[in-house]
């Protein structure tokens, strides 16, 4: 598909998109910058927000140091207003696919319309990466289907963590240990920071406007365009810093209540994302009765639409403490102590997996290793493997 025709609900109004929405080249070399809106097809407003700033970058000309991409996501599924047709385009940017999309394996005609969409933003992707020697920050754009407070997701390596709380806006990590093949973990397996902005709910005309000023603030922060340029950029950083009583805090998620469709997930209406909850508060209903909370906490992404097979996660907030020893043991490698620790050896092929003798884990707590960057976890038999991001300390850019 070459060009897509959607509509945005919250304007009422028609537009015509192509899959680069826009693309600049500064005279200095420098900083690149991708941005992805619509990856989920009924979420038109990330679309909106690139289309109108790029329209401003092309009118009032700011002087760019680096490069900056702005990238339609499911382009079939936002002409339908969908969000995605077969499979989410946002959980099948597995290791495995990865590594058949590199080796070129698929034949285009046994894909689904998703799967082509991937293929054709693989291709972009790696034209970009192969292109660029400088530091590559991938910003993919969302919205919400309740509604919330503008906030930050992001894999928990020490770079993202130093671009995200740039933003005046709640930093949510952890996510990466619930979902299973988003587009940000194959840009963070190549090595290249990258974090996820949800703006607001779906249709709701402030979601593109805070899209918008993420857009132009990650121009700024990025250091690609100078805050003196960038129009309006005290404005943009207002409203977001008005739009929430969380920012400069980091939550994590702790807990994912997983759904399948036949057992008829309800959540009770009213949840905002974020909001405290207590232990034992009935949340929402399935087939066996009622679903409360483990625990007292936030309810993160409540889920009120009926695509989706995550039913809401629970998150709690990192205290500042944590957040300042964590980043010291790691660039210390603090991991390498834990390994002295009988049951825990590092894996022999893949140096960023710890395994963890099941008996063993017993008495570490989790919470060890994440705070030293180790985030997902695979359960086998007799052990636990928690593996951690490559680049966490250092970008690919600064690796050589
Ligand atoms: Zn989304």
């Amino acid at each position: 598909m070459t060009k897509a025709r959607f509509y945005s609900k919250a304007l009422d109004k028609h537009f015509e998109v192509e899959r680069i929405i826009g693309e600049f080249h500064g005279e200095e070399d420098g900083p690149v910058l991708v941005f992805f809106g619509g990856i989920h097809g009924n979420e038109s407003s990330g679309v909106v927000a690139l289309i109108e700033v790029m329209e401003e970058i092309k009118r009032l000309k700011p002087k760019i140091k680096g490069s900056i991409y702005a990238i339609t996501g499911n382009m079939n599924s936002l002409q339908k207003e969908q969000r995605f047709e077969k499979e989410d385009l946002n959980r099948i940017w597995t290791k495995d696919r990865m590594r058949r999309l590199e080796k070129g394996t698929f034949a285009e005609s046994e894909l689904n319309a998703d799967e082509k969409e991937q293929l054709e933003l693989f291709k972009i992707g790696k034209e970009i990466f192969k292109k660029h020697a400088h530091q590559v920050y991938c910003i993919d754009l969302h919205t919400t289907s309740a509604p919330t407070v503008p906030f930050i997701t992001l894999n928990d390596t020490l770079i993202n963590r130093d671009f995200a709380t740039k933003f005046p806006v709640p930093v949510i990590i952890g996510i990466e240990e619930f979902l299973v093949g988003p587009l940000l973990s194959w840009v963070m397996e190549i090595g290249y920071p990258s974090l996820a902005f949800e703006a607001g709910e779906h249709f709701s005309e402030e979601s593109i406007k805070f899209h918008k000023a993420f857009v132009w603030l990650s121009l700024v922060h990025g250091g690609l365009i100078s805050e003196k340029e960038a129009p309006e950029f005290g404005k943009h950083h207002l409203i977001l810093a008005a739009s929430n009583a969380d920012h400069g805090r980091i939550f994590e998620v702790y807990h994912r209540k997983g759904v399948s469709p036949e057992e008829n997930f309800e959540m009770k209406p009213g949840y905002a994302n974020l909001q405290p909850v207590v232990k034992g508060e009935k949340l929402a209903s399935n087939v066996d009765g009622d679903i409360i909370s483990p625990e007292n906490g936030r309810v993160f992404m409540p889920l009120y639409q009926k695509q989706g097979n995550d039913g809401f996660f629970l998150a709690r907030e990192v205290a500042p403490f944590w957040l300042a020893l964590s980043a010291r043991l790691r660039k210390w490698k603090f991991e390498t102590v834990l390994t002295w620790l009988p049951g825990v050896r590092r894996d022999q092929k893949e140096k960023h997996t710890l395994i963890v003798n099941k008996s063993v884990a017993k008495f570490l707590a989790v919470e060890i290793f994440h705070l030293l960057g180790y985030r997902t976890k695979v359960r086998l038999e007799n052990e636990l493997r928690f593996t951690k991001r490559e680049y966490d300390v250092r970008g690919v850019a600064q690796r050589q």
